[in-house]
């Protein structure tokens, strides 16, 4: 089984996120997805984040009718900061036999040597890596030399290369600017009902 594991803050997760679950389950053959919200994302303090509650109840709308894709709360329910070795090493007690394959943007593989035991978890599953516009191409032979064997983990794909972050979601949402065109429907639909990021 072929597992992957898409981790974020997800607030709010946007069409960009699902578009980037759609083409790695097909370019790498996973059978499934879990989408991990992060309960206290520790690379984003500087900012306040939205409850868990929330972002959990946003995956949940944007992910309905996907069977291959699921919702786990395993960092939402563990206390203190969101460390992926972690939850990987929780995921790998619970799915014994799946091969995981961490889904991540090229902006978030930049900052992978200041992870938590980030040699370990090339250990423990493969990662993913999608193209970000305004990210230059990571260069494998420098991150090498902080994790090394890094380059046989990861998978770099060519696309998708879509320009979408949460943040301009929510500066949109703020200024009262549209934003379906960035997420679901529904989850439009829930940020306006809740008020979120005004
Ligand atoms: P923010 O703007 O609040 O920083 P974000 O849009 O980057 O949020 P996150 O929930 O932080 O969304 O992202 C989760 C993961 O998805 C990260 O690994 C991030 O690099 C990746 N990601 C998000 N949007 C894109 C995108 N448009 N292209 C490639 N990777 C992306």
């Amino acid at each position: 089984m072929k597992t992957g594991v898409f981790g974020g803050t997800f607030d709010p997760i946007h069409n960009g996120h699902l578009a980037i679950a759609e083409e790695v389950r097909s370019q790498v053959d996973l059978q499934e997805i879990w989408f991990m919200p992060a309960g206290q994302p520790w690379l984003k303090a500087e900012r306040p984040i939205s409850p868990a509650a929330q972002r959990v109840q946003m995956v949940e709308l944007a992910i309905a009718g996907k069977p291959y894709f699921k919702l786990s709360l395993v960092e939402v329910t563990r206390p203190g900061p969101s460390y992926t070795i972690d939850t990987i090493l929780e995921l790998r007690k619970q799915l014994k036999k799946a091969e995981l394959y961490f889904i991540l943007g090229w902006d978030s593989l930049l900052s992978l040597p200041l992870w938590k035991d980030a040699l370990r978890l090339i250990t423990l599953c493969r990662l993913v890596a999608i193209p970000r516009p305004g990210i230059d191409l990571p260069d494998l032979t420098v991150l090498e030399q902080s994790i090394p064997g890094i380059t046989q983990k990861v998978i770099m794909l060519e696309k998708p290369n879509l320009d979408i972050s949460a943040t301009e979601i929510r500066e949109k949402a703020a200024a009262g600017k549209p934003i379906g065109k960035l997420v679901p429907k529904s989850v439009a639909d829930y940020i306006k009902k809740n008020k979120l990021y005004r």
